[in-house]
């Protein structure tokens, strides 16, 4: 039985998370779980499993669970993910928060020598080279949860690293892949949110539209396969039924497909090496009929271009990338910038930012607190 603790258990992957472990009880047990102010999701969760440890942001929510199941330990405020990751007891943390604020319970759980299957990109764009040597240290195993770094995984099986040619991450060009870099003056929040292919958290989603999403994702791999840029090319593709390839030094090309379903990837992480039965709908071939590929437009999507330079100039600009993504994403779910002004904040940040070797934790929490008040004040420019 592996003992599973799961961060953001209200969020998309999270609840598809949740849906994997039900399907396999026989296999994995939730002995922990997180949700942010979601404390109606928290009690349905626990209305059909027995859990022994579990957060939420708020004191009040807390005293809500404290109150309705007293053999549980509930956790709340600022360090109370922390605490969490330290006192439960499992395997293997699945940690599907969105945001800066999954690394540090990465970190944790990496130090107590615990497993890690991430959906939380955002941890490994900020701290690649952190988290890989707290890895290395522990003897901790990473899985990606990420459908392209999964697929790139599976690919990965059986063959030798020495031999990889490049990683071929597949896009799907996001809700506006269709439209000119002129009609994205006037698009709404409402416009963004509608995903050609898939329903998933609002941020990830606004960052698939600016493509800032397919950056952060190339600065991922290149931190989990240990893959230089130069051989990191991203492909348009439409259907998202590939959903990445490796190719190696004799040509051959291995690809993963599937109909995209992240209960395949969640699952894949959670039982590697095993796979095991799914109740998704198996992928039809044959009515698909065909496939597409593209090449990606830098132009188009400027922020693509950014996270190869930023991951290529390493150091503290990876970090202040990811932060001026997450305030101005956020300031656009909220109304107070249009779409287009969340990349030129992005760039602003990354060109005011005075380039930084990270050491240690503390640089990068100075640089995401640098980043995030120089965007929020840009913003206050921008509403004046
Ligand atoms: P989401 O917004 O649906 O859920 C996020 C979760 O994090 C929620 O449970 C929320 O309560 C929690 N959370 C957010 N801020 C918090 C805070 N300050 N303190 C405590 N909890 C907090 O997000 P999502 O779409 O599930 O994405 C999660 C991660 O997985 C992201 O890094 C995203 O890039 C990645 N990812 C998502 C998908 C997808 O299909 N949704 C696919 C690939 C990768
Ligand atoms: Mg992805």
């Amino acid at each position: 039985m592996k003992k599973i603790l799961l961060l953001g258990a209200s969020g998309s992957i999270g609840q598809q998370t949740i849906d994997v472990i039900k399907n396999h009880l026989d296999q994995y047990e939730l002995t922990g779980f997180s949700v942010g102010k979601q404390v109606d999701k928290a009690l349905m969760i626990l209305k059909d499993l027995k859990v022994a440890h579990v957060y939420v942001k708020d004191a009040e929510d807390a005293a809500k669970i404290s109150e309705a199941y007293q053999d549980i330990k509930v956790y709340h405020g600022q360090e109370g993910l922390d605490e969490l990751v330290e006192a439960a007891d499992y395997d293997l943390l699945v940690n599907a928060l969105v945001g800066f604020v999954g690394l540090q319970p990465t970190l944790k759980a990496i130090s107590l020598n615990k497993d890690v299957a991430l959906a939380n990109k955002e941890t490994l764009v900020v701290a690649g080279e952190l988290v890989k040597k707290a890895l290395v240290d522990h003897h901790v195993n990473l899985f990606p949860i990420d459908s392209e770094h999964s697929a790139i995984a599976q690919c990965l099986q059986g063959n030798k690293h020495e031999e990889i040619k490049k990683l071929i991450i597949t896009a799907s060009g996001g809700s506006f892949r269709d439209k000119s870099r002129d009609q994205l003056k006037d698009v709404t929040l409402a416009d963004t949110l509608k995903h050609p292919n898939w329903s998933m958290g609002a941020k990830i989603t606004i960052d698939s539209a600016t493509m800032m999403n397919k950056g952060l994702e190339v600065i991922e791999a290149h931190y989990l396969f240990d893959v230089d840029y130069d051989d990191i090319e991203v492909v348009l593709h439409r259907e998202s039924i590939v959903h990445s390839m490796v190719e190696y030094v004799d040509n051959s090309i291995m690809a993963q497909l599937g109909n995209a379903d992240m209960r395949l990837p969640i699952q894949y992480a959670l039982g590697f090496p095993r796979r095991y039965p799914i109740n998704t709908e198996p992928l039809d071939l044959v009515k698909v009929g065909t496939l597409h590929f593209e090449k990606m437009d830098m132009e188009r999507f400027p922020l693509l271009k950014l996270a190869y330079d930023v991951g290529r100039k390493g150091g503290n600009l990876p970090c202040i990338m990811n932060g001026a993504n997450e305030e101005a994403n956020f300031a656009f779910q909220k109304g107070q910038i249009a779409f287009l002004d969340i990349e030129a904040l992005v760039f602003k940040a990354v060109e005011k930012a005075k380039f930084k070797p990270i050491t240690s934790i503390e640089d990068i929490l100075e640089a995401d607190a640098w980043v995030r008040n120089y965007v929020r004040k840009q913003i206050e420019v921008i509403n004046k």
